[in-house]
Protein backbone atom coordinates (compact mmCIF):
# COMPACT_ATOMS: atom_id res chain seq x y z
CA UNK A 1 0.00 0.00 0.00
CA UNK A 2 1.68 3.20 -0.58
CA UNK A 3 1.40 5.72 1.50
CA UNK A 4 -0.22 9.40 0.91
CA UNK A 5 2.38 11.88 0.32
CA UNK A 6 3.33 14.27 2.76
CA UNK A 7 1.97 17.73 2.42
CA UNK A 8 4.97 20.05 2.05
CA UNK A 9 2.71 23.23 0.47
CA UNK A 10 2.96 25.69 3.55
CA UNK A 11 2.49 28.29 0.87
CA UNK A 12 1.40 31.40 2.75
CA UNK A 13 -1.11 32.59 0.38
CA UNK A 14 -2.73 28.73 0.26
CA UNK A 15 -2.80 28.98 4.10
CA UNK A 16 -4.33 32.35 4.46
CA UNK A 17 -7.08 31.06 1.74
CA UNK A 18 -7.86 28.26 4.10
CA UNK A 19 -7.65 30.22 7.01
CA UNK A 20 -8.80 33.80 7.15
CA UNK A 21 -10.73 33.24 3.44
CA UNK A 22 -12.76 30.24 4.59
CA UNK A 23 -12.50 30.87 8.22
CA UNK A 24 -12.44 34.26 8.71
CA UNK A 25 -9.30 33.83 10.92
CA UNK A 26 -6.79 36.88 10.95
CA UNK A 27 -3.39 35.97 9.97
CA UNK A 28 -0.84 36.49 13.15
CA UNK A 29 2.41 38.69 13.30
CA UNK A 30 4.42 35.77 11.08
CA UNK A 31 1.47 35.24 9.02
CA UNK A 32 1.48 38.66 8.19
CA UNK A 33 5.53 39.09 7.96
CA UNK A 34 5.54 35.97 5.41
CA UNK A 35 3.18 38.06 3.01
CA UNK A 36 5.03 41.87 3.37
CA UNK A 37 8.14 39.61 2.25
CA UNK A 38 6.18 38.36 -0.77
CA UNK A 39 7.92 38.63 -4.07
CA UNK A 40 6.11 41.28 -6.63
CA UNK A 41 5.21 37.89 -8.86
CA UNK A 42 2.83 37.15 -6.44
CA UNK A 43 1.38 40.57 -6.14
CA UNK A 44 -1.65 40.34 -8.11
CA UNK A 45 -2.36 36.81 -6.36
CA UNK A 46 -2.17 38.60 -2.84
CA UNK A 47 -4.60 41.31 -3.81
CA UNK A 48 -7.50 38.99 -5.61
CA UNK A 49 -7.50 36.72 -2.11
CA UNK A 50 -7.64 39.86 -0.14
CA UNK A 51 -10.64 41.28 -2.43
CA UNK A 52 -12.11 37.97 -1.89
CA UNK A 53 -11.70 38.23 1.91
CA UNK A 54 -13.35 41.43 1.90
CA UNK A 55 -16.33 40.57 -0.15
CA UNK A 56 -16.69 37.37 2.35
CA UNK A 57 -16.82 38.68 5.65
CA UNK A 58 -17.40 42.74 4.58
CA UNK A 59 -19.50 42.48 1.59
CA UNK A 60 -19.51 45.09 -0.99
CA UNK A 61 -20.40 47.97 0.59
CA UNK A 62 -17.86 51.33 0.74
CA UNK A 63 -18.12 53.71 3.56
CA UNK A 64 -17.48 57.29 2.31
CA UNK A 65 -16.49 59.87 5.20
CA UNK A 66 -15.79 63.27 4.81
CA UNK A 67 -13.01 64.91 7.52
CA UNK A 68 -12.76 68.70 8.76
CA UNK A 69 -10.38 70.51 10.71
CA UNK A 70 -11.55 72.59 13.64
CA UNK A 71 -8.52 73.53 14.39
CA UNK A 72 -4.96 73.14 12.65
CA UNK A 73 -1.70 73.43 13.57
CA UNK A 74 0.31 74.62 15.88
CA UNK A 75 0.41 71.02 17.88
CA UNK A 76 3.07 71.02 20.75
CA UNK A 77 3.58 66.69 20.04
CA UNK A 78 6.38 66.23 17.48
CA UNK A 79 4.97 63.52 15.65
CA UNK A 80 7.83 63.78 13.58
CA UNK A 81 5.51 62.94 9.91
CA UNK A 82 3.20 65.68 10.51
CA UNK A 83 3.34 69.16 9.03
CA UNK A 84 0.58 70.47 12.10
CA UNK A 85 3.43 70.32 14.71
CA UNK A 86 4.24 73.74 16.39
CA UNK A 87 7.62 72.57 16.95
CA UNK A 88 8.64 71.81 13.63
CA UNK A 89 9.07 74.57 10.62
CA UNK A 90 6.14 73.64 9.50
CA UNK A 91 3.90 75.64 6.63
CA UNK A 92 0.90 74.88 8.51
CA UNK A 93 -0.31 77.94 11.15
CA UNK A 94 -2.70 77.77 13.61
CA UNK A 95 -6.23 78.36 13.41
CA UNK A 96 -9.66 77.54 14.09
CA UNK A 97 -12.92 77.33 12.16
CA UNK A 98 -16.05 78.17 13.25
CA UNK A 99 -19.59 76.37 13.41
CA UNK A 100 -21.54 77.71 10.27
CA UNK A 101 -18.58 76.77 8.69
CA UNK A 102 -18.47 72.96 9.57
CA UNK A 103 -22.42 72.89 9.76
CA UNK A 104 -22.02 73.83 5.76
CA UNK A 105 -19.36 71.20 5.54
CA UNK A 106 -20.94 68.58 6.68
CA UNK A 107 -24.07 69.82 4.35
CA UNK A 108 -21.55 69.02 1.55
CA UNK A 109 -20.02 65.82 2.75
CA UNK A 110 -23.73 64.70 3.16
CA UNK A 111 -24.06 65.45 -0.06
CA UNK A 112 -21.83 63.29 -1.38
CA UNK A 113 -23.02 60.01 0.22
CA UNK A 114 -21.11 60.11 3.04
CA UNK A 115 -22.14 58.41 6.46
CA UNK A 116 -19.43 59.76 8.44
CA UNK A 117 -18.28 63.53 9.22
CA UNK A 118 -15.02 63.47 11.63
CA UNK A 119 -13.81 66.95 12.95
CA UNK A 120 -10.25 66.76 13.52
CA UNK A 121 -8.14 69.00 16.02
CA UNK A 122 -4.30 69.20 15.82
CA UNK A 123 -3.74 69.02 19.47
CA UNK A 124 -2.16 66.42 22.26
CA UNK A 125 -5.43 66.17 23.74
CA UNK A 126 -8.50 68.39 24.25
CA UNK A 127 -8.78 71.89 26.84
CA UNK A 128 -12.10 73.17 27.51
CA UNK A 129 -12.39 75.20 24.98
CA UNK A 130 -11.86 72.36 22.33
CA UNK A 131 -14.13 70.49 24.48
CA UNK A 132 -17.10 73.88 24.77
CA UNK A 133 -16.41 74.13 20.22
CA UNK A 134 -17.05 70.15 19.68
CA UNK A 135 -20.21 69.88 22.14
CA UNK A 136 -21.18 73.20 20.02
CA UNK A 137 -20.66 72.09 16.71
CA UNK A 138 -21.72 68.48 17.08
CA UNK A 139 -25.42 69.42 18.51
CA UNK A 140 -25.44 72.11 15.58
CA UNK A 141 -24.58 69.06 12.82
CA UNK A 142 -26.77 66.41 14.79
CA UNK A 143 -29.67 69.35 14.58
CA UNK A 144 -29.79 70.47 10.40
CA UNK A 145 -27.64 67.24 8.54
CA UNK A 146 -28.52 63.41 8.67
CA UNK A 147 -25.08 61.69 9.15
CA UNK A 148 -22.90 60.53 11.87
CA UNK A 149 -20.07 62.70 13.93
CA UNK A 150 -17.20 61.14 14.42
CA UNK A 151 -14.18 63.16 16.24
CA UNK A 152 -10.26 63.05 16.25
CA UNK A 153 -9.06 65.02 19.65
CA UNK A 154 -6.21 63.58 20.53
CA UNK A 155 -5.76 61.78 24.01
CA UNK A 156 -8.57 61.75 26.16
CA UNK A 157 -9.55 61.98 29.56
CA UNK A 158 -12.07 59.66 31.32
CA UNK A 159 -14.32 62.42 31.82
CA UNK A 160 -13.60 63.88 28.12
CA UNK A 161 -14.86 60.65 26.93
CA UNK A 162 -17.78 60.25 28.75
CA UNK A 163 -18.74 64.27 27.68
CA UNK A 164 -17.85 63.22 23.77
CA UNK A 165 -20.11 59.75 24.33
CA UNK A 166 -22.61 61.78 25.70
CA UNK A 167 -22.78 64.38 22.79
CA UNK A 168 -24.03 61.49 20.45
CA UNK A 169 -20.01 60.93 19.04
CA UNK A 170 -20.77 57.81 16.86
CA UNK A 171 -17.16 57.00 16.29
CA UNK A 172 -13.54 58.20 17.71
CA UNK A 173 -10.02 58.50 16.05
CA UNK A 174 -6.86 57.85 17.34
CA UNK A 175 -4.02 56.36 16.00
CA UNK A 176 -1.32 54.62 16.78
CA UNK A 177 0.48 55.29 14.00
CA UNK A 178 3.25 52.52 14.19
CA UNK A 179 4.24 49.76 15.16
CA UNK A 180 4.73 49.74 19.48
CA UNK A 181 8.71 48.98 18.73
CA UNK A 182 8.75 52.06 16.12
CA UNK A 183 7.04 54.37 17.76
CA UNK A 184 9.75 56.11 19.88
CA UNK A 185 11.38 56.93 17.00
CA UNK A 186 8.49 58.82 15.55
CA UNK A 187 7.03 60.09 18.79
CA UNK A 188 9.00 61.66 21.82
CA UNK A 189 6.49 63.77 23.71
CA UNK A 190 4.06 60.90 24.59
CA UNK A 191 3.94 56.83 24.45
CA UNK A 192 1.93 54.32 22.42
CA UNK A 193 0.41 53.40 25.81
CA UNK A 194 -1.28 56.38 26.48
CA UNK A 195 -2.39 56.09 23.38
CA UNK A 196 -3.37 52.49 23.83
CA UNK A 197 -5.28 54.48 26.84
CA UNK A 198 -7.38 56.63 25.42
CA UNK A 199 -8.75 53.70 22.74
CA UNK A 200 -9.52 51.39 25.57
CA UNK A 201 -11.79 53.90 27.65
CA UNK A 202 -13.45 55.03 23.80
CA UNK A 203 -14.22 51.71 23.43
CA UNK A 204 -15.25 50.77 26.95
CA UNK A 205 -17.97 53.72 26.54
CA UNK A 206 -19.76 52.56 23.24
CA UNK A 207 -18.16 54.58 20.84
CA UNK A 208 -16.57 52.94 17.80
CA UNK A 209 -12.84 52.70 17.84
CA UNK A 210 -11.32 53.83 14.62
CA UNK A 211 -7.53 53.61 14.49
CA UNK A 212 -4.62 53.23 11.96
CA UNK A 213 -1.37 54.74 11.05
CA UNK A 214 1.00 55.93 8.58
CA UNK A 215 3.19 53.49 6.23
CA UNK A 216 6.58 53.77 5.07
CA UNK A 217 7.67 55.99 8.24
CA UNK A 218 11.02 53.83 8.08
CA UNK A 219 9.82 50.73 9.92
CA UNK A 220 10.94 47.56 9.07
CA UNK A 221 8.85 44.89 7.35
CA UNK A 222 8.76 43.12 10.60
CA UNK A 223 7.58 46.56 12.33
CA UNK A 224 5.05 46.60 10.08
CA UNK A 225 3.68 43.00 10.92
CA UNK A 226 3.89 43.84 14.58
CA UNK A 227 1.83 47.12 13.87
CA UNK A 228 -0.61 44.87 12.04
CA UNK A 229 -0.65 42.56 14.93
CA UNK A 230 -1.01 45.65 17.45
CA UNK A 231 -4.41 46.68 15.76
CA UNK A 232 -5.95 43.17 15.44
CA UNK A 233 -5.29 42.81 19.51
CA UNK A 234 -7.45 46.39 19.27
CA UNK A 235 -10.23 45.14 16.69
CA UNK A 236 -10.68 48.23 15.71
CA UNK A 237 -14.00 49.14 14.26
CA UNK A 238 -11.88 51.28 11.38
CA UNK A 239 -8.52 50.84 9.82
CA UNK A 240 -7.24 54.23 8.46
CA UNK A 241 -4.69 53.21 6.53
CA UNK A 242 -2.20 56.46 5.40
CA UNK A 243 1.18 56.31 3.48
CA UNK A 244 3.48 59.00 4.35
CA UNK A 245 3.80 62.09 2.32
CA UNK A 246 7.09 63.52 3.77
CA UNK A 247 6.40 66.84 4.64
CA UNK A 248 8.89 69.21 4.20
CA UNK A 249 10.26 71.22 7.12
CA UNK A 250 9.42 68.30 9.10
CA UNK A 251 11.92 65.37 10.47
CA UNK A 252 10.95 62.79 8.33
CA UNK A 253 10.36 65.42 5.04
CA UNK A 254 13.29 63.75 3.52
CA UNK A 255 12.58 60.00 4.23
CA UNK A 256 11.50 58.08 0.53
CA UNK A 257 8.02 57.39 -0.40
CA UNK A 258 6.78 54.24 -0.06
CA UNK A 259 6.92 52.01 -3.38
CA UNK A 260 3.69 51.33 -4.58
CA UNK A 261 4.01 47.91 -4.81
CA UNK A 262 4.64 47.66 -1.09
CA UNK A 263 1.83 50.22 -0.35
CA UNK A 264 -0.55 47.39 -2.07
CA UNK A 265 1.26 44.71 -0.45
CA UNK A 266 0.48 46.21 2.90
CA UNK A 267 -3.12 47.48 2.10
CA UNK A 268 -3.47 43.32 1.49
CA UNK A 269 -1.90 42.01 4.29
CA UNK A 270 -3.59 44.38 6.34
CA UNK A 271 -6.49 42.96 4.92
CA UNK A 272 -5.54 39.57 6.02
CA UNK A 273 -4.45 40.41 9.25
CA UNK A 274 -7.92 42.21 9.88
CA UNK A 275 -10.45 40.30 8.43
CA UNK A 276 -13.72 42.10 9.30
CA UNK A 277 -12.32 45.42 9.91
CA UNK A 278 -13.39 48.36 7.99
CA UNK A 279 -9.99 49.41 6.19
CA UNK A 280 -9.84 52.66 4.78
CA UNK A 281 -7.78 54.62 2.23
CA UNK A 282 -6.86 57.67 3.87
CA UNK A 283 -3.86 60.15 3.13
CA UNK A 284 -0.73 59.70 1.02
CA UNK A 285 -2.14 57.62 -1.78
CA UNK A 286 -2.03 59.65 -4.34
CA UNK A 287 1.88 60.04 -3.85
CA UNK A 288 2.39 56.91 -3.41
CA UNK A 289 0.30 54.80 -5.72
CA UNK A 290 -0.84 57.34 -8.41
CA UNK A 291 -4.52 57.59 -10.15
CA UNK A 292 -4.34 53.78 -10.62
CA UNK A 293 -3.69 53.01 -7.01
CA UNK A 294 -7.06 54.04 -5.75
CA UNK A 295 -8.98 51.23 -8.02
CA UNK A 296 -5.54 48.90 -7.28
CA UNK A 297 -6.67 48.87 -3.12
CA UNK A 298 -10.06 49.10 -3.78
CA UNK A 299 -9.39 45.78 -5.47
CA UNK A 300 -7.24 44.67 -2.81
CA UNK A 301 -8.78 44.81 0.41
CA UNK A 302 -10.36 48.17 0.91
CA UNK A 303 -13.70 49.19 1.77
CA UNK A 304 -13.62 52.33 2.88
CA UNK A 305 -12.42 56.04 1.52
CA UNK A 306 -12.18 59.81 2.97
CA UNK A 307 -13.50 61.96 -0.20
CA UNK A 308 -12.57 65.70 -0.55
CA UNK A 309 -9.13 67.51 1.14
CA UNK A 310 -6.99 65.41 3.91
CA UNK A 311 -6.14 67.44 6.45
CA UNK A 312 -3.27 69.17 5.26
CA UNK A 313 -2.51 68.11 2.00
CA UNK A 314 -5.10 68.11 -1.39
CA UNK A 315 -6.50 64.74 -1.83
CA UNK A 316 -8.84 63.31 -5.02
CA UNK A 317 -11.76 65.32 -5.59
CA UNK A 318 -14.87 63.68 -4.31
CA UNK A 319 -16.32 63.00 -8.27
CA UNK A 320 -13.00 60.94 -8.51
CA UNK A 321 -13.83 58.50 -6.09
CA UNK A 322 -17.28 57.83 -6.28
CA UNK A 323 -16.90 57.79 -10.01
CA UNK A 324 -14.33 54.92 -9.34
CA UNK A 325 -16.91 53.18 -6.68
CA UNK A 326 -19.54 53.48 -9.58
CA UNK A 327 -17.33 52.01 -12.15
CA UNK A 328 -16.55 49.24 -10.31
CA UNK A 329 -19.99 48.53 -8.93
CA UNK A 330 -19.84 48.98 -5.51
CA UNK A 331 -22.60 50.46 -3.19
CA UNK A 332 -21.84 53.30 -0.32
CA UNK A 333 -22.95 52.28 2.35
CA UNK A 334 -26.33 53.67 3.17
CA UNK A 335 -26.81 55.78 6.50
CA UNK A 336 -30.27 53.76 7.80
CA UNK A 337 -27.58 50.62 7.78
CA UNK A 338 -24.98 51.79 10.16
CA UNK A 339 -27.13 53.19 12.71
S1 LIG B 1 -0.12 63.91 14.66
FE1 LIG B 1 -1.62 64.95 15.97
S2 LIG B 1 -0.61 64.93 18.02
FE2 LIG B 1 1.00 64.53 16.50
S3 LIG B 1 1.88 66.56 16.01
FE3 LIG B 1 0.28 66.14 14.47
S4 LIG B 1 -1.58 67.09 15.27
FE4 LIG B 1 -0.12 66.90 16.98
Amino acid sequence: MTQAPVRTDTDILATAREQVLDRGVGLDEQQTLEVLRLGDERLEELLELAHEVRMRWCGPEVEVEGIISLKTGGCPEDCHFCSQSGLFQSPVRAAWLDIPSLVEAAKQTAKTGATEFCIVAAVRGPDERLMAQVAAGVEAIRNEVDIQVACSLGMLTQEQVDQLAAMGVHRYNHNLETSRSHFPNVVTTHSWEERWDTLRMVREAGMEVCCGGILGMGETLEQRAEFAANLAELEPDEVPLNFLNPRPGTPFGDLEVLPAADALRAVAAFRLALPRTMLRFAGGREITLGDLGAKKGILGGINAVIVGNYLTTLGRPAEADLDLLGELKMPIKALNETI
